[in-house]
């Protein structure tokens, strides 16, 4: 599923693409994930460019000269494709054509995306209940805010309404690197737990967002890889594990994340 540095890679995709281009009609194939009108969406979009790509949490936003933006949620499976192609390819729910004849492909083969217009990016995310970025946060705001929590730890990472742009997959990598055990309630975290925790945030948000523009893989010590019951730790003699957390499966290795 797409988080924070998925997300960070279409925002410099679509900056290198679909910008300053006039959009010329709009398509939509897949209706459902339109959470406007299809004549709305025409209305707000044809005759205007885009002019910024927005990124908050595991939204983008795509900011146009009117002063509208078009919004999307890639759900699970949801990624943009941009071409000359005449044919959309398989499973492109929505598209843009652009007056030069290119178009912007948002393609979402389980149809788990979402699409929406708004006027405004505050109220937005306030009516979506989206928390602040987790790029965005200080180290004192984000220790305020985890020791304010009860549940656990992976439960308040992937809280969109607390941090936004933490999914499953992260969240438990950032875990993983910093040695904590999914379960743990953040109130039983040392202080200097909660600071290795904001640190290894920033630090996967990054390197993932990095290597998915270099086109480079991660770190050999990445836990990404491994999530298979059973599989060799990349850093201990452990073996992982996998158990449902809020109803996610979570990823963990016992011998380097001892259980509190
Ligand atoms: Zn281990």
């Amino acid at each position: 599923m797409p988080e924070l540095p998925e997300i960070s890679y279409y925002k410099k995709y679509v900056d290198s693409t679909a910008l300053h281009n006039k959009i010329r009609s709009v398509h939509v194939p897949v209706p459902k994930l339109l959470q406007t009108s299809e004549k709305d969406a025409e209305e707000h979009l044809i005759g205007t460019e885009f002019t910024k790509a927005i990124r908050h949490g595991k939204y983008l936003f795509l900011e146009s000269k009117n002063g509208n933006y078009l919004v999307f949620h890639f759900g699970m499976t949801g990624k943009f494709d941009f071409s000359h192609e005449d044919d959309p390819p398989k499973y492109t729910a929505f598209y843009l054509m652009f007056e030069d004849g290119a178009k912007l492909f948002f393609i979402c083969p389980r149809k788990l995306g979402k699409i929406y217009l708004t006027e405004s990016k505050d109220d937005f995310l306030k009516e979506h209940s989206i928390g602040k970025d987790a790029l965005d946060f200080s180290k004192d705001e984000f220790k305020h805010l985890l020791y304010k929590k009860r549940g656990s730890i992976k439960g308040a990472l992937t809280n969109q309404s607390l941090i936004a742009g933490i999914g499953n997959m992260y969240a438990d990598e950032m875990l993983f690197q910093t040695g904590i055990h999914p379960k743990t309630s953040p109130s039983d975290l040392s202080e200097d737990e909660v600071n290795q925790l904001y640190d290894k945030m920033i630090e996967v948000l990054e390197t993932v967002s990095d290597r998915k523009a270099s086109g480079e893989s991660l770190p050999d010590n990445y836990l990404t890889g491994h999530r298979e019951p059973g599989a060799d730790c990349p850093k201990s003699n452990g073996k992982i594990e996998m158990m449902k957390i809020s109803g996610r499966s979570t990823y963990f290795c016992p011998a380097c994340q001892k259980e509190k």
